[in-house]
């Protein structure tokens, strides 16, 4: 099977989409991710998955914390700045809680201690046990079909 017709059939399964923080000395490290699952209620586990070449892995693994940022609709420019898609570089303000950096305006931060480590394949996959999580109103920014979608496009038929 070629890649690109698993990436295809990945693609049908709609997600959101996350932004991943986590800062070392003070230097905060962003990443776009939508392979963010939730695992465990008791006690309160989360999953994500971050590609073997990210720069995220070692920062994660010193610091052994990172924040799970779920983006609203108003946020794509953040996930495609965190995904490496826009040309220019750009300052974004982060807000710090016990030494977490987290995006501002996100639907969700999740806080988390690295409670596991997998590597999968080309992937680690980090369990984290949840500390703390602050929340806010409004719509969440979709991923599908390798395009990012809103509600109201959908409500739409786009
Ligand atoms: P880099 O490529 O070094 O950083 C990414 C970008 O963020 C760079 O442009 C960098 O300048 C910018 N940046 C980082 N920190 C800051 C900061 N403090 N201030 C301003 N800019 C900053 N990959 C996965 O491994 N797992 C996934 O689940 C996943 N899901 C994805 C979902 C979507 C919708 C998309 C579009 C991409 C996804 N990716 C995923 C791919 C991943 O986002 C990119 O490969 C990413 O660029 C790899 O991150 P990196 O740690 O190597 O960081
Ligand atoms: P795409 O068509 O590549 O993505 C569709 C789906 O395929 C994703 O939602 C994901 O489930 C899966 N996928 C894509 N790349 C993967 C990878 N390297 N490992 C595991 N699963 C993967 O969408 P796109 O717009 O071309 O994506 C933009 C970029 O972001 C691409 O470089 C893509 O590889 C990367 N991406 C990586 C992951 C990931 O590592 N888990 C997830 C999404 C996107």
């Amino acid at each position: 099977m070629d890649d690109r017709t698993f990436r295809n059939a990945m693609g049908k399964f709609a997600t959101g989409v996350t932004v991943i923080t986590s800062s070392l000395d003070g230097q905060v490290r962003g990443m776009t991710a939508n392979a963010f699952m939730s695992v465990s209620l008791n006690p309160k586990l989360i999953l994500i998955s971050v590609g073997e070449k990210a720069k995220m892995n070692s920062v994660i693994q010193q610091t052994g914390k990172f924040t799970v940022n779920i983006l609203s609709d108003q946020q794509q420019d953040l996930s495609m700045l965190f995904a490496g898609q826009l040309k220019e570089e750009r300052h974004v303000e982060f807000n710090w809680i016990d030494g977490h950096p987290i995006l501002p305006d996100a639907l969700a931060n999740i806080l988390c201690d690295v409670d596991t480590s997998y590597i999968a394949g080309d992937h680690t996959l980090y369990i984290g046990k949840v500390t703390d999580i602050y929340m806010k109103e409004g719509d969440p920014l979709l991923f599908f079909e390798g395009k990012y979608r809103n509600i109201a496009s959908l409500s739409n038929g786009g």
